[in-house]
């Protein structure tokens, strides 16, 4: 097949969460299975800078509009990258979406919309691509140009997270040049707006989300955002696929950011790993006391807001540490900060996106704690599943689907904690058990075992998406 994944995001060229790791890894795992993949991005500063060497690609002459220019690269081994050589849309200081200071880039609906017109204006280009996987809102667009222009193109639309539409004034609308009849409540229009999800969600032949709970969650109005009842409507043709991890760089037995490798035959070896953690971060370095990671954007939806209150005595009587990377949400990280300004032996915190510093707090953590409200998959838990660092996380989405909390009587199968709701007691109450289980030395070797034993690298769910394309071209 030949596959064309249209995102924001992919590793290592741009990220800001898991939608990027996802393109990082899921393209070139369809390729190792034998399929001709292509990814399209914006050309940000980041991407232009990070890419390598980009020679011309193709010019694209889509309907109604001025030509589009793209480079091509190689984003990994066999896997082509196509970026859209946008100057005046791209080439800015600040992140993907918006400025320095976070605030939304004011035309984020033309340069998505970009996106969406080069996406499916290279399948209306070259009829031999098969199927068109358009990524999150900033893709949503593209299936609806392949069904304006007619291209007979299979097209497949997957929901990272629902919580992020994509929605604009009705008065942006005539910049996409779409029809105005698509501008209807069963198109793209949504009170009074439109928005791009649902442009994805209308347009496309399929849609997935990363996950088989929160395929579930989001056709009920609590966590459907407004968008359960056309998920509903489109059932049929709506499954959920779990995100997979690449091995490739989240490994530690071959992790070259590690101060010590390990694998489930060495585990004392993660204990080199915890010491530098501590020593770096100035906190003590006890090795009996439970080491709590965080890697995560900031967000109440990430449920953070819980920690604060429900670790404050277990970090003032010394029981427990937690080691925070994180950035987002202003009251947030003033929260934290003030955390560790008043236990800096036994919490560290910090703000800022690092690469380097995420590795070594899932090689250096005891467990890596996932509150959240909704989680769509979620790929740290993944991450501390296999460096052994035991996630506790709250049951819902992907969190569900992966982690299989301790109780009496499962120590063969439990590879973390589990909680049910959303509150500080709540959260007090795993931690307090996850304090207590760590004292048990031999069990909580075993559930680390169990932990890094768990597979979920990219195969079975490149192979679900392949399946799945393969049905639609059937059509
Ligand atoms: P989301 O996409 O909702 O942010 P995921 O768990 O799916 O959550 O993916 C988050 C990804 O971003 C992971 O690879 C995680 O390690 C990474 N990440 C999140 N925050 C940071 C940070 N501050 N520094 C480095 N990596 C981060």
């Amino acid at each position: 097949m030949r596959i064309l994944h249209v995102a924001a995001e992919a590793h290592p060229l741009i990220k800001t969460g898991g939608l990027a790791d996802v393109l990082g890894s899921l393209p070139a795992a369809q390729h190792a299975l034998g399929h001709r993949v292509s990814v399209l991005l914006p050309g940000y500063r980041a991407v232009m800078a990070a890419a390598g060497t980009l020679e011309p690609g193709p010019t694209l002459n889509p309907p109604g509009g001025p030509s589009i220019q793209l480079l091509r690269g190689e984003l990994s081994a066999g896997v082509e990258l196509l970026v859209l050589d946008q100057a005046d849309y791209f080439d800015r200081p600040g992140g993907p979406y918006g400025d320095e200071q976070g605030n939304d880039w004011p035309d984020n609906h033309l340069r998505f919309a970009l996106l969406g017109r080069a996406g499916a204006g290279l399948c209306l280009q070259d009829p031999a691509i098969d199927v068109l996987n358009a990524h999150d809102w900033h893709a949503g667009l593209a299936p609806a140009y392949l069904e304006a222009w007619g291209v007979d193109c299979a097209s497949c639309f997957t929901i990272h997270n629902l919580a992020y539409q994509g929605r604009f004034a009705a008065v942006q609308y005539p910049d996409t040049d779409l029809p105005g009849e698509f501008y209807r409540y069963d198109g793209l229009e949504y009170h009074g707006d439109w928005s791009f999800m649902k442009a994805g969600l209308s347009y496309s032949d399929a849609i997935t989300t990363v996950s088989p709970s929160y395929a579930r969650e989001i056709l009920q109005p609590q966590a459907g955002m407004g968008l359960h009842a056309l998920l509903n409507y489109r059932r049929r043709d709506f499954v959920g696929i779990l995100n997979g991890v690449d091995y490739r760089v989240w490994d530690p037995s071959r992790d070259a950011v590690l101060e010590s490798n390990y694998s489930t035959k060495s585990l004392q070896a993660k204990q080199a790993n915890k010491k530098y953690l501590q020593q770096s971060l100035r906190m003590e370095p006890a090795s009996d006391r439970l080491l709590v990671g965080v890697v995560s954007r900031l967000t109440t939806h990430k449920g953070l807001d819980l920690v604060p209150a429900a670790i404050e005595d277990l970090l003032a009587s010394g029981r427990m540490q937690l080691s925070l990377l994180g950035s987002g949400d202003a009251a947030l990280e003033a929260s934290f900060k003030q955390l560790a300004s008043r236990y800096s032996q036994n919490c560290a915190v910090v703000i800022g996106y690092d690469e380097i510093e995420a590795h070594r707090i899932f090689g250096g953590a005891d467990a890596i704690l996932i509150p959240s409200r909704f989680e769509p998959c979620g790929l740290t838990q993944m991450y501390g599943l296999r460096y052994g660092s035991l996630p506790v996380v709250r049951k819902t989405g992907g969190l569900a689907d992966t982690v299989i909390g301790y109780k009496a009587g499962n120590p063969d199968s439990a590879n973390g904690l589990v909680f049910n709701t959303a509150s500080v007691t709540a959260l007090r109450r795993v931690l307090n058990r996850a304090v207590k289980l760590y004292t048990d030395r031999d069990l909580w070797k075993g559930l680390m075992r169990n932990a890094m034993r768990a597979d979920f690298g990219w195969d079975k769910s490149a192979r679900a998406y392949l399946d799945l394309y393969a049905r639609l071209i059937a059509r």
